[in-house]
């Protein structure tokens, strides 16, 4: 089978071709301007492939209703020319296929269910720490849709006492991702991200913040494995320093397996970066129906 995978980022948009598991055979990367200017360059590459189907893992908000009028649109977005984008649509009715269509961090996630670190397994959750945080969730299988999506980068949690960062979400200042986001990083010490990486307050402060969010999601959503990813979390220690935290928030709370296993719960990516991408296969295999 030949599928087509497009990956919709802030910064890139990576198109691909792989089959029905999950090999991608080619891939390219085109920059993300808008709709206008990047949407043909995108067409003209899948042009010429006889795809069958498209799969999209997208940034948010996004509508994922199906009964929506506006099914298959970036709707919310700070990212201005992207804003009310029928992206589902645009590409229907240029290849007339099916086009399958999720978050981005669902779509990671999905990937990593069916060929990589949570195969098998029916709840997990995935979440990525780079220019924006997002998780993505499977609930007994099925990735979880709901209302929106989940929205979890914006969660409100504890600052740290010695911490007076004011945070930089335009919506809400210091959420979760105010906090700890890669753009927040860098504001708060003034260097970039892989640049602090001798520094230890750094990581110390945002596993604080990671930790915190991750014991959140737990405990709401009882997750069996946790996989996370994003340019922050190129920072490995970082694997360390949020499982110390989050036996310290946890005390003698729970007391699974999982928890007794910090090493194998909360792993990084087994796809190793192409968990995006691959997901988006699978979405397009999940919308033919096959
Ligand atoms: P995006 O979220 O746009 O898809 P990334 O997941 O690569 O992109 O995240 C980009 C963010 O991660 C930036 O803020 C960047 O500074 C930060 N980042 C990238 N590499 C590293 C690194 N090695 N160490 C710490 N932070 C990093
Ligand atoms: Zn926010």
């Amino acid at each position: 089978m030949v599928i087509g995978a497009l990956e919709v980022g802030g910064t890139k948009m990576v198109c691909a071709i792989g089959d029905e598991n999950g090999i991608i055979k080619e891939q390219i990367s085109i920059p993300t301007v808008s709709p206008e200017k990047t949407f043909p360059e995108i067409k003209e590459y899948f042009n010429d492939k006889n795809i069958e189907a498209l799969g999209i893992g997208c940034f948010g908000q996004i509508d994922l209703n199906r009964d929506s009028k506006t099914y298959g649109y970036i709707t919310e977005t700070p990212k201005i020319p992207w804003r009310n984008c029928d992206i589902v649509g645009e590409f229907k009715r240029s290849f007339n296929i099916p086009v399958g269509f999720d978050t981005d961090v669902n779509a990671s996630l999905l990937g990593e269910a069916t060929w990589g670190a949570a195969r098998g397994i029916k709840n997990a959750l995935y979440m990525t720490i780079g220019t924006g945080i997002g998780i993505g969730v499977l609930a007994e299988g099925s990735l979880v849709h709901g209302m929106l999506h989940p929205e979890a980068g914006h969660i409100l949690l504890r600052q740290h006492p010695d911490d007076n960062f004011k945070g930089i979400c335009p919506y809400h200042k210091n959420c979760f991702e105010g906090l700890a986001c890669g753009p927040a990083v860098e504001s708060r010490w003034g260097v970039k991200g892989a640049d602090l990486a001798g520094n230890d307050s750094v990581w110390e402060l945002e596993a604080y913040y990671i930790a915190q969010a991750l014991y959140d999601y737990i405990l709401v959503l009882s997750p069996e494995i946790i996989i996370l990813g994003g340019g922050i979390m190129k920072q490995e220690k970082l694997f360390g320093l949020i499982h110390r935290k989050l036996e310290i928030f946890n005390g003698s709370y729970l007391l699974t397996g999982e928890f007794k296993n910090l090493n194998g719960y909360i792993v990084p990516a087994a796809l190793k970066g192409d968990q995006g991408i691959m997901g988006a296969i699978k979405l397009a295999i999940n919308e033919m129906g096959i």
